[in-house]
């Protein structure tokens, strides 16, 4: 037989967050090291547990989600999350606007294959979520990153932007709260950035799956959505994070706007969720429950919640060590520290982090895996307890110092 060989259409597809570098560590793992694992956001596995009613609801409702559900999502878990966008201030969400999906990473790339044509291009944060970019080039679409800016909180460059629109752009990606930079976007900010849209009539893609993890009382989240109902605008978010269920996989869309200009593109959509069947029936059934209950996420973003304590803990700590500087983060569950050339001459930071991973069987995730522009930053996931932190980032900085 001959040889297989993936496809064309992953020629320039990379999700480097489970890439080599964790293939690197389950081969440790493999040889018996233990490896604190901080490359990815997943809460479960640091002690972190879901509101019981979740969990309590997918029990409950097991027997009853044996079949196959309406594709878009069943009706409870579509109105709820309605409701939930209702509730922020936006007021002609209705049922049809929602599509369920397994998490928020199935819709992703569901909306963008049902969107783009060869070649159109769609313009994606750098630092991103890597999704973001791999589902646009899986898409046929072209990824072109705009900048956000570390010396202005990580900003988004709204001037970069602009500068990198052309006839070809169909799309905005905005990711806020952001993960890896942990950026709130201001009212102002997000204002603007869906003005850009506006005036150059491109669709909103807003990933808001960290909308309720804000550590700040001063920051509050601003919907892109909310910010003009005369723009197309596809919010997304789920209940991985702020509701600590990564494996359940339930996240959504909620489509906003000119809703009858987008007709035959939500045709697509609903034509790709029906050829998928439907999303994880039992996980459907919590959405309700986990939007309308009690919001025991906003015990974890406060002072003394563990949320807030191990984020500022992982930002003193990262800040200490000689030629890093971080951007405290405002929101979300991540670091993303600079390590600056001239202390620390990096020219593979995918090879770098495998080396720390090798010595100090510590495992992050190197910037350009985020498509950041250089290979200068990393990544670290701010999950572990205090404790374990501090011995993380003790082992890091011990690192460093063999590398000045
Ligand atoms: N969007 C962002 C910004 C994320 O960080 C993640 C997961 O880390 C996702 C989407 C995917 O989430 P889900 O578990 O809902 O697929």
């Amino acid at each position: 037989m001959r040889k297989i060989s993936q496809s064309r259409k992953l020629r320039n597809v990379r999700y480097d967050v489970r890439g080599p570098i964790l293939v690197e560590a389950q081969r440790l793992e493999a040889e018996g090291h233990k490896i604190l694992k901080l490359n990815i956001g997943n809460p479960a596995p640091f002690g972190f547990e879901a509101p019981e009613a979740i969990v309590a609801d997918m029990v409950h409702n097991l027997p009853d989600a044996q079949g196959y559900s309406d594709s878009r999502g069943i009706y409870s878990a579509r109105t709820a999350v309605a409701q939930y966008y209702q509730s922020r201030g936006l007021k002609d969400t209705a049922v049809e606007d929602v599509f369920i999906g397994n998490g928020v990473s199935e819709m992703i790339s569901m909306v963008l294959t049902a969107f783009l044509d060869d070649g159109n291009e769609i313009l994606v944060p750098a630092p991103d979520y890597p999704l973001w970019t791999g589902a646009v080039s899986l898409s046929g679409g072209t990824p072109v990153h705009y900048r956000c800016d570390e010396d202005n909180g990580w900003m988004p460059d709204l001037e970069d932007i602009e500068s990198k629109i052309t006839e070809n752009t169909h799309g905005l990606v905005i990711i806020n709260p952001n993960n890896p930079t942990g950026a709130v976007y201001s009212k102002e900010m997000v204002a603007k950035l869906v003005d850009i849209a506006r005036r150059h009539d491109l669709v909103v893609f807003a990933d808001e799956i960290y909308e309720k993890i804000l550590f700040d009382d001063a920051v509050h989240h601003h919907a892109a959505a909310a910010a003009g109902n005369d723009v197309l605008c596809l919010t997304f978010s789920g209940l991985s994070k702020a509701y600590r269920v990564c494996g359940y996989r339930a996240g959504w869309v909620m489509v906003s706007g000119p809703k009858e200009l987008a007709e035959d593109f939500l045709e697509g959509l609903t034509l790709l969720s029906n050829m998928r069947m439907c999303a994880n029936v039992p996980a459907q059934h919590a959405i309700q429950t986990a939007l309308g209950g009690y919001q025991s996420i906003n015990e974890l973003i406060v002072p003394g919640g563990r949320f807030y304590e191990q984020a500022m803990l992982a930002d003193r700590l990262l800040n200490e060590i000689p030629g890093v500087t971080s951007v405290r983060p405002r929101g979300a569950l991540y670091c993303f520290p600079r390590l600056d050339p001239e202390v620390y001459p990096i020219d593979d930071d995918e090879q770098f982090v495998i080396e720390l991973l090798r010595a100090k069987k510590i495992l992050v995730t190197h910037g350009t895996g985020f498509n950041w522009f250089a290979p200068d930053h990393f990544r670290l996931v701010t999950l572990p307890d205090v404790d374990v932190l501090e011995e993380a980032i003790g082992r890091i900085a011990e690192f460093l110092a063999t590398r000045r």
